[in-house]
């Protein structure tokens, strides 16, 4: 039988387990129980732990955490820190979602493993979002998590699946005190990223602990070939086993304790402790994800208490605000303090999402309470556990207190949409939904409260994020039309040392008579957001440089050079050494807007040319003129103090432990040994460019312009070393011109402009009364060559000298002193005719309404009008039947006129 091979284990047979098929799922599992008849998994099995713990102490979160460390170290395991929550050395992922990411890196399409210690325990915090509408209801739930990861590779010091379930046996049976018959084990297969295992979930009194994963293979079970390397990752859920200890009504209630404990204190909670637990022992066994909405599996619990399911709804809906917003709270807490920021796209529009459901949850029940509150009391009791939350303290505090301003900002209009969407009586469609949330930040929730009739599918948030999901894979290399493959790889020189812009090559390959192959190259190809080098091979200008795997491209235009033969190179050196200047630039500024701003500074992206540079940064806000110029002075303290400027290819693993993270700031490096370049311990990143040996060769940076790009990302624009030169040179001559224009002194400029445009406002105003003095004027003359039609006095007019705000100041005054008058004029303005009409309210008794009129007379013109009844314009684009228009006026009215 293919069941021992993978799943009879040594403490199986040691301890006499026998495997049983469940009677009601029918999945195969492995107990000292004789009697038992189904496996301990939901729905089979009830929670029987709520209430009646089977440990002999109960822990809280960190010594639960304690035990499981000591447990681990006592077997020989380092105890690793946690990684980022934010998983910046994966290319497919946003978020660690489960502790196994932390050792796996991406080459070549394939997973590979790494890991810092062999065998060894991590408490990894892991986010997943896919839960979103269940935190808080189901009691379990959450979207951040501690999955305490046992990983091992077999071998090397490292062990495989006997010795894996040994300890975790002993951990449960020994250190928790379970008594060795209530432990039992669930045969599963487990996928994975292009490799899978067989794996051993275990169980005690219903609540699945951890699973055991036994990694060996490569593919899928249809097709896979054994892994050189085989990986025990087992996950357990650091949550579940507190809960168990503690067998409060919700998981919750155990983790959050002190959190929750200060919540109720600011914002009083009332509610039916005895149903709720009964409640929670129901909710605990279901799965939720087997009913389209929470309402719906609210009803079946509601049915089973006997209760009504409102007021089942009406009871804890508070309470279970309570828990969502704690839980949001945490997640935020270790996101932000990873480096990332809630925003409209990627992973920060998951954070964003978050923030917003919890903040609506503050609303709606009055709590009084803020989410950076909340944050601050995981922090006072996590940081025993997790120390670098305390260190980030403010800055966590002022990104939630920014999303809270934004949020603050906009809640008007959503209030006013609601209460729209309510009183249209209609309930809104699921795609509807996605739109109102993600167009206007509405949520299904406040809809809900608002009494709109919705019915929320469970992957709602799911539908919403698929919008925003756009991790930035690696780009699909470009592949070139011929065959590079088949050429030797490219010799390239611009890495090393006191390189020489001018060196002799071999052609080995011409492509289509302009794409040159040279047997080694001084020439920087494109790449890392840097700009090619130009320069010479032989007699042919290059125009472009491209690396195609080893094979480094070179377009050329002039004589091409023949393949076989030996040429000279030449790099233009100038363009080279700005472009240089410009990229070292780049990473000073990404050092010192980190500095300036706070650490959720990441480069977002960057580009590198001779004579401009852009550096777009992760951050909330707009830049102040003053964090300008602080991020500026900063930088050319680091460019005066000539730190050097070091470059280095080391292993990845090691270069990640020491530096961290923060080295991939322009991406992954999907390669085993990566190139970092260190700045004098400023900045320090894995980058493949060019740039200078020490800061003072860039000489001078100049932030010369910042915008925002995109919510959460700013741009700044500069120039360095030679092209900021050029650029003060520009500006000087600008300066020098208007200077000459206003014949003054450059250091009066500014005063004299404004003086100036004081005095062009001045003479404005003064064209402006004057007018209005001629229309008053003009007013006799007006309605003195009005004439009667069918009983109402017409006025049409046509060009005049008057402004369009004239005419119609004319109008008005005109209709005003004679309210039987119509005021029809049809004039030209640039390239438009137009028409505005007035009928005074005499007029109007007699059916006339200035609306219709300009709509007939601007038709004459091939455009549209319209207006109230008093006061209308229109126009249209045919100039040259002004006069036609205006010779329609009177039959229009005409026409109009009733009776
Ligand atoms: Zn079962
Ligand atoms: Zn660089």
């Amino acid at each position: 039988a293919e069941y021992r091979k993978y799943y009879l284990v040594d403490l199986f047979r040691r301890k006499g387990f026998v495997r049983k098929k469940c009677e009601n799922c029918g999945k195969y599992f492995w107990t000292l129980n004789e009697t038992r008849k189904r496996c301990d998994d939901q729905p089979c099995s009830p929670y029987t732990f709520i209430g009646n713990p089977p440990t002999e102490k109960k822990l809280d979160y960190v010594n639960t955490w304690k035990t499981v460390e000591r447990f681990f170290v006592a077997k020989k395991h380092a105890s690793i820190k946690r990684y980022p929550v934010v998983s910046r050395w994966r290319p497919d992922l946003f978020f660690t979602v489960a502790s196994i990411i932390d050792f796996q890196r991406v080459e070549g399409g394939k997973v590979v493993f790494q890991l810092p210690a062999n065998p060894l325990i991590v408490p990894q915090m892991c986010l997943r979002f896919n839960d979103t509408p269940s935190v808080g209801v189901s009691g379990k739930h959450y979207t951040s998590f501690c999955m305490l990861g046992q990983t091992s590779i077999a071998g090397k010091g490292g062990y495989w699946k006997d010795r894996c379930i040994d300890l975790d046996f002993e951990l449960l049976t020994k250190s928790f005190g379970v008594e060795e018959n209530e432990v039992s084990f669930i045969e599963e297969v487990w996928l994975g990223y292009g490799a899978f295992g067989y794996s051993l979930e275990y169980f005690v009194r219903g609540l699945e602990l951890g699973n055991a994963v036994f990694t060996s293979f490569e593919g899928t079970p249809s097709k896979y070939t054994p892994m050189k390397e085989r990986v025990v990752d087992m996950g357990a859920g650091l949550e579940r086993l507190t809960w168990l200890t503690q067998g409060t009504p919700t998981s919750y209630d155990s983790n959050f304790a002190d959190v929750l404990k200060k919540m109720k204190e600011v914002s009083n909670v009332e509610y039916d402790e005895a149903l709720f637990l009964r409640y929670s022992r129901i909710a605990g066994a279901m799965n939720l994800d087997d009913y389209k909405t929470i309402s719906e599996a609210r009803g079946v619990i509601a049915k089973s208490l006997g209760v009504d399911a409102t007021r089942l709804a009406g009871q804890f809906g508070p309470l279970e605000a309570m828990y969502a917003i704690a839980d949001h709270a945490r997640t935020l807490l270790f996101a932000i303090t990873d480096g990332m920021l809630p925003s409209n796209s990627g992973g920060g529009y998951n954070l964003r999402v978050l923030f917003r459901r919890a903040q609506n949850f503050i609303r709606r029940y009055g709590f009084r309470l803020t989410l950076g509150e909340v944050a601050n009391w995981h922090i006072d009791y996590l940081s025993r556990m997790y120390p670098e939350l305390a260190e980030h303290r403010e800055d966590v505090g002022e990104v939630l207190s920014v999303e809270e301003a934004r949020y603050t900002s906009s809640s008007d209009r959503v209030a006013k949409i609601v209460a729209s969407v309510s009183s249209s009586g209609q309930s809104p469609s699921t795609e509807q939904l996605v739109q109102l949330y993600d167009s206007e930040g509405v949520t299904p929730e406040q809809l809900s409260a608002a009494g709109v009739n919705v019915s929320l599918p469970e992957n709602f948030y799911d539908q919403v994020l698929a919008r925003h999901a756009t991790k930035q894979r690696e780009v699909e290399e470009e592949r070139p039309s011929f065959a590079v493959a088949k050429v030797a790889p490219t010799k390239l020189l611009f890495y090393d040392e006191g390189a020489k812009f001018e060196f002799k090559a071999r052609v080995l390959k011409v492509f289509e008579g302009k794409y040159v192959v040279l047997d080694r190259t001084a020439f920087y190809p494109r790449g890392g957001g840097q700009e090619p080098d130009h320069g010479r091979i032989g007699d042919a200008q290059v125009t472009e440089v491209v690396k195609y795997g080893d094979v480094v491209i070179h377009t050329v235009v002039g004589k091409t050079p023949r393949s076989g033969t030996t040429v000279d190179c030449q790099v233009d050196g100038t363009r080279r050494r700005k472009i240089t200047q410009i990229h070292t630039a780049t990473h000073i500024l990404n050092g010192s807007s980190r500095q300036v701003l706070g650490p959720w500074v990441w480069q977002h992206s960057a580009f590198k040319e001779e004579d401009y540079g852009r550096l777009d940064i992760t951050h909330f806000a707009h830049l102040t003129q003053q964090e300008v110029e602080k991020i500026e002075d900063l930088a050319n303290e680091v460019v005066r103090k000539n730190l050097p400027v070091n470059t280095s290819f080391m292993p990845r693993q090691e270069a990640e432990e020491k530096y961290g993270f923060r080295i991939y700031q322009g991406g992954i490096v999907p390669t085993r040994s990566i190139r970092i370049v260190n700045i004098g311990n400023w900045d320090i990143e894995a980058c493949g460019g060019t740039h200078a040996k020490r800061t003072g060769d860039v000489g001078l940076v100049k932030i010369t312009k910042v915008e925002r790009v995109q919510d959460g990302v700013e741009r700044l624009e500069f120039v360095a070393g030679e092209s900021a030169i050029e650029y003060a040179h520009r500006m000087d001559s600008a300066l020098n011109h208007v200077s000459a224009t206003l014949e003054t002194q450059r250091e009066n400029i500014a005063k004299v402009a404004e003086s100036l445009k004081a005095e062009l406002e001045a003479v404005r105003a003064r064209e402006k009364a004057l007018g209005l003095r001629v229309v008053e004027l003009s007013t006799a003359e007006v309605l003195s060559s009005a004439k009667e039609v069918k009983g109402v006095k017409l006025y049409v007019g046509s060009q005049s000298s008057l402004s369009e705000e004239l005419i119609i100041a004319q109008g008005q005054k005109c209709t005003e002193s004679d309210p039987s008058l119509v005021y029809v004029r049809v004039f030209a303005i640039g390239n438009s005719a137009r028409v505005v009409c007035f009928v005074g309210a005499k007029a109007r008794e007699s059916g006339l309404s200035a609306g219709d009129i300009a709509r007939q007379v601007a038709s004459v013109l091939g455009g549209s009008g319209g207006g109230s009844a008093a006061f209308a314009q229109g126009g249209g684009p045919s100039l040259d039947r002004i006069e036609e228009a205006v010779r329609s006026v009177e039959g229009t009215v005409a026409s109009l006129v009733r009776g």
